[in-house]
């Protein structure tokens, strides 16, 4: 007898609440709630003594180490604050290559001797913790006889805690490099890449008559989609557990035709489990902000507020750690690979991206007044040429096996990169780059000697969502981003190539004003130069059609539809040649992350390809042979031997094609070095794995219900 799937399941047993294992109060008010969990400057201020707390803060401001007593006075105070929220332990939360986060517990307790504990925690342990680092991937720059790693606190994200419900954990964000100084992680390279570009903006302001900006921050605001399914499928789909994908589903009778989903109501147990998360987000001082079904069918979105890059990408790191815990309170799981169902939309993480000053501004925003439209077409207009000049180092930041079966794929969206700005800024742009328009194109204030600027227009809510890259009002939108991704290498490229545009734009703005030039016609002229230049990259028209990928070819865009297509951009010589120059990630470290990335890639699909084939002989041709044993079992009638012919030749395809896939899988290149192998898992072993869904999905289609052993799309998707 076959393994039974569940029939019919309604939505899960689970109580309000979230049963026994919720720690979050859910009737207690937002406010007292948010931020409760976080040592934030707030409870810094209330909490360290005075003299402590001012010195932290020139610490901070002016990125100077603390002093072994500074660390002390700031550890003691953040030891009694945890441990008056349940704390026992601590960790250094750090972001490994990997990219998911990792934490080793230490207890607060030492042992004092007399069979009695002390709790204790020093500035030395706040500061600085030494892991082992070997178990992480370092692309090569560790080699084991230097297996030691330091993790080094990170002031400018505040330490918070994590409740279990058998204890609290005091988590100490923290950097993760190698005994050599060399970055482990994506937060190192993610801070260096936001002070180059504070530098670099802070001095092209200065050229804009802005003297007071002494830090600008990037933003980010990150809108996270992912799929909720019953966990009791979960655990019925091997794939699912091993890979976090299906790695076989016939496409479903009802997909998002209907829409209805989107525009639907939320279900109940689905809303009672955001309704937590996004408690237990608050606590951690997470703002999210919206919520909201989205296209596919089990498939939703979340995002916060808008915060300081460093912060909102440990906060998006922690978003998607919660959604994941929570779920499994309502009997759900919460899935965030890029792919989980193929023939069902995929999951993205539009990163929402723009660059504050210190005074609240924000530098992508058109502004009222004709100096913020100078500010604001300056700093555009840089974004536009750093898109342009680094596409293919863009792309290669977003890409993994998951993004695959997205970015080249016609799914939003499309692997070539290019810029959305709406009609009317496109105009303002042509305006300006011809020096004519009409009344109603703002070049008709432009010319003339007069270089005021008019008011531009606000974002015009046109939604292209097609485009990778767009402009959505006061904010560019990378929307290339894959669900499972952390987000730090995508802004650290972002932050970097912007830093450099801009150096260049106020090199150009510099030089036209010692020609005599007033600073507003300096800047309309760098802004015309470098749009005519770079203009290509903008294409406001729909990005998955057929004509786009032709034009873009015409237009000298790169169309990098695969991962082992894009990763080599990460070490190019103009790659190299920007993060040195900016003494963001040095060539060694370039080269560490992209090894990671070009192994996990081959890594991934060879686990796929292993868990393909064994579910395909061990669970789904037994149940097809089964099929064809009652068929044969049945007697014999013209239809009954028909049926039994068209089982027979299916189940001869499946055997050929697993055989197939078992030893393409198997018979690696020899010597084949890491972006070799990589495009072998492309070329080889992927379309075999295909070859095998493929005879799988119409297996699933004739076998009958009660045998085939995997729950299907349609119970899967549609039963919340
Ligand atoms: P959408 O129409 O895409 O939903 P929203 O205005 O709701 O646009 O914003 C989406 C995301 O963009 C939110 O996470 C929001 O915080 C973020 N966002 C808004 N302004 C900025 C900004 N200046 N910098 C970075 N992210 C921003
Ligand atoms: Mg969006």
């Amino acid at each position: 007898m076959a393994r039974t799937r569940t029939q019919n399941v309604h939505a899960a047993q689970w109580s309000p609440n979230g049963g026994s294992l919720g720690t979050t109060d859910l009737t207690a008010p937002g406010a007292q709630i948010f931020g409760s969990n976080v040592f934030s400057p707030i409870v810094q201020r209330q909490r360290l003594p005075k003299a402590v707390h001012k010195r932290l803060q020139q610490c901070l401001e002016t990125g100077k180490p603390l002093d072994a007593e500074l660390a002390d006075a700031v550890a003691s105070a953040m030891k009694e604050w945890a441990m008056e929220k349940g704390a026992t332990h601590f960790t250094h939360w750090f972001q490994p290559l990997t990219g998911s986060t990792a934490e080793k517990h230490d207890s607060f307790f030492a042992p004092t001797g007399d069979g009695t504990a002390i709790a204790d925690f020093s500035g030395k342990e706040l500061i600085q913790g030494e892991p082992d680092a070997s178990s992480f991937p370092t692309g090569g720059i560790r080699q084991t006889f230097e297996a030691r790693g330091y993790t080094a606190w990170d002031p400018t994200s505040p330490a918070f805690i994590l409740e279990n419900p058998n204890g609290a954990l005091l988590c100490i964000p923290t950097a993760f490099a190698s005994w050599t100084g060399e970055a482990l992680d994506t937060k190192i390279p993610l801070l260096r890449s936001m002070d180059a570009l504070s530098k670099s903006a802070v001095a092209a302001l200065k050229l804009l008559g802005d003297d007071d900006c002494a830090r600008v921050f990037t933003t980010v605001g990150p809108e996270q989609e992912y799929f909720l399914i019953d966990e009791r499928y979960y655990f019925e789909r091997p794939d699912l557990v091993t890979t976090g994908r299906t790695l076989f589903g016939a496409k479903p009778p009802k997909g998002h035709e209907l829409d209805d989903h989107y525009f639907g109501s939320i279900p109940e147990r689905v809303l009672a489990f955001m309704l937590e998360a996004e408690q237990e987000l608050a606590k951690l001082g997470v703002p999210i902000k919206t919520r909201h079904n989205e296209v596919a069918p089990a498939q939703y979105e979340v995002a916060p507020i808008f915060e300081n890059t460093n912060v909102g990408v440990d906060h998006q790191q922690l978003t998607m750690q919660v959604l994941q815990n929570v779920a499994r309170r309502y009997g759900l799981v919460c899935l965030i690979h890029e792919k989980p169902f193929a023939g069902v939309n995929g999951s993205g993480k539009h990163n929402n991206w723009s660059m504050g000053t210190d005074r609240g501004g924000n530098l992508l925003d058109p502004g009222d007044t004709p100096h913020e439209n100078l500010v604001f077409l300056f700093f555009c207009t840089a974004v536009i040429a750093a898109v342009n000049s680094h596409q293919a180092l863009l792309r290669a930041s977003v890409a993994s096996s998951g993004q695959d079966h997205r970015l080249g794929a016609n799914e939003a969206p499309p692997a070539i990169i290019s810029i959305f700005l709406g009609a009317e800024l496109e105009k303002v742009y042509e305006a300006i780059e011809t020096g004519s328009g009409d009344a109603a194109t703002p070049q008709s204030y432009l010319g003339l000697g007069t270089s005021v600027l008019p008011r531009l227009p606000l974002h015009g809510g046109d939604r292209n969502r097609t485009s990778p890259f767009a402009f959505t009002g006061n904010k560019f939108e990378f929307r290339a981003a894959g669900s499972s991704q952390s987000l730090g290498l995508p802004n650290t490229v972002l932050n970097t190539i912007a830093a450099e545009a801009i150096d260049e734009m106020r090199k150009g703005v510099e030089a036209r004003v010692q020609d005599g030039a007033s600073v507003e016609e300096a800047v309309l002229a760098a802004v015309k130069q470098a749009w005519t230049a770079n203009k290509a990259i903008v294409f406001n028209g729909d990005g998955y059609s057929e004509e786009w990928h032709a034009e873009a070819e015409g237009r000298g865009l790169k169309n990098l539809r695969t991962t082992p297509d894009a990763l080599p951009a990460l070490v190019d010589e103009q790659t190299v040649e920007v993060f040195s120059a900016y003494d963001v990630l040095s060539e060694r470290e370039l080269e560490s992350r992209y090894e990671v990335l070009v192994e996990q890639y081959a890594t991934s699909l060879n686990i796929e390809a292993e868990t393909a084939a064994q579910i395909a002989r061990t669970q789904l041709l037994p149940a097809a042979v089964q099929h064809l044993a009652r068929l044969n079992a049945a007697g014999s009638s013209t239809g009954l031997d028909a049926l039994k012919q068209e089982v027979t030749t299916l189940i001869d395809a499946f055997v050929q094609a697993i055989h197939t896939l078992e030893e393409r899988n198997a018979g690696h290149p020899p010597g084949a070095d890491a972006l070799a192998e990589a495009t072998y898992m492309r070329d080889e072993v992927v379309p075999a794995m295909d070859a095998v869904r493929e005879v799988a999905d119409r297996l699933e289609r004739i076998v009958s219900d009660d045998l085939w052993p995997l729950p299907k799309y349609s119970e899967i998707l549609f039963i919340k």
